[in-house]
């Protein structure tokens, strides 16, 4: 018999970055087709899916102020970013089969439907994946803040952060080769570690609400699987 998944519905944060693959700028599409069928593989097994993605791949907002533009006209463009690969997730979805629906937190009708928080939840009751895009819709955020939010409103069982690290370490695994990574940490302890698991705004959401968090590397195949079925993947950040 097969095992059951130890999350209903889960709400997955993509990083920008995540879709580059090997590359300096953009979507990779190997890449892609990676994690989508990593999607795939949950959604088969009943998994309600909804996916937040950033846009540092494209454009980060934070970057551009710095070199002179007004941050919220920067931070508007990055959001804009998120919804390119928002659609760009969603094709490569639908390519295998996966039925998906973009919403965003900025009004853009013709590309997508607005975020309306029934009509996200009714979708992934359908067994849809929802992407949410242009992440909270307001400036001076981050779309880590966006997956908080939006894990939060769809009353999700976790939070999983892909990264291309397989979990939070001791120390920066990359510098270090002693740096051990950790199965599981508490809200507390990854504060008093000062161990940065999502931005601060992000990390107290989901402190506050009791969101558990799990990091994870999406680029190991079948992380996604593992982790959705409650197997020693990544790091489980709990209350
Ligand atoms: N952004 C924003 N408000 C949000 C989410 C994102 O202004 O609620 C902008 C911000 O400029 C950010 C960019 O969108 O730099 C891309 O998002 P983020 O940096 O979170 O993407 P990631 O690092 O996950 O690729």
């Amino acid at each position: 018999m097969s095992q059951a998944p130890a999350y209903k519905r889960i709400l997955l944060k993509l990083s920008g970055e995540a879709l580059m693959g090997g590359d300096s700028y953009g979507i990779n599409r190997a890449t892609i087709e990676q994690i989508v069928s990593q999607v795939k593989e949950v959604v088969d097994m009943g998994v309600q899916v909804g996916v937040v993605v950033g846009g540092g791949n494209i454009f980060r907002g934070v970057s551009q102020a710095a070199s002179g533009m007004d941050r919220a006209t920067a931070d508007y463009m990055g959001m804009m970013a998120t919804v390119m690969n928002a659609l760009a997730l969603k094709d490569a979805m639908e390519r295998i089969g996966i039925v998906a629906r973009v919403q965003s937190a900025l009004t853009m009708q013709q590309v997508a439907e607005p975020y309306v928080r029934g009509k996200a939840m009714q979708y992934l009751e359908e067994g849809k994946v929802v992407i949410f895009g242009a992440g909270t819709g307001n400036p001076f955020f981050t779309t880590d803040t966006a997956a908080a939010l939006r894990g939060m409103e769809m009353n999700v069982d976790i939070m999983l952060k892909a990264t291309n690290v397989d979990g939070v370490y001791t120390d920066d695994p990359k510098k270090n080769p002693e740096a051990v990574r950790y199965q599981t940490l508490t809200f507390d302890e990854a504060i008093s570690r000062n161990l940065k698991v999502m931005d601060a705004t992000a990390f107290a959401l989901c402190r506050d609400q009791n969101l558990n968090i799990k990091v994870f590397s999406i680029f190991r195949n079948g992380a996604l699987r593992r982790v959705v079925l409650g197997e020693d993947e990544g790091t489980l950040v709990h209350c």
